[in-house]
């Protein structure tokens, strides 16, 4: 009888264990995810390095360019490519 019980509390120990386990994991990953802004796709442009333009990332004029922000390749006197329209 004894045994069964102290089965009984093991079992009970685990779940609880687990229960926890589980709760602060998600708790946390929510914050993280909260936490980091993903940084909005109309801030980045691409640029070739002599391009007098920037671009989308999926333009076809992009192949070899580097991502920037907008305000940077503005900055460098980019102007925004007249075929993707970034
Ligand atoms: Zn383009």
């Amino acid at each position: 009888m004894r045994k069964n019980v102290q089965n009984l509390l093991t079992v009970v120990v685990f779940a609880t264990a687990a229960l926890l386990a589980s709760l602060p994991g998600s708790v946390l990953a929510k914050t993280v995810a909260e936490q980091v802004p993903s940084p909005s796709s109309d801030d980045v442009v691409y640029a070739t390095a002599h391009g007098k333009r920037y671009h989308r990332k999926d333009c076809r004029y992009a192949k070899d360019a580097s991502p920037m922000s907008r305000k940077d390749a503005e900055a460098k006197g980019l102007t925004p490519c007249k075929v993707c329209k970034p």
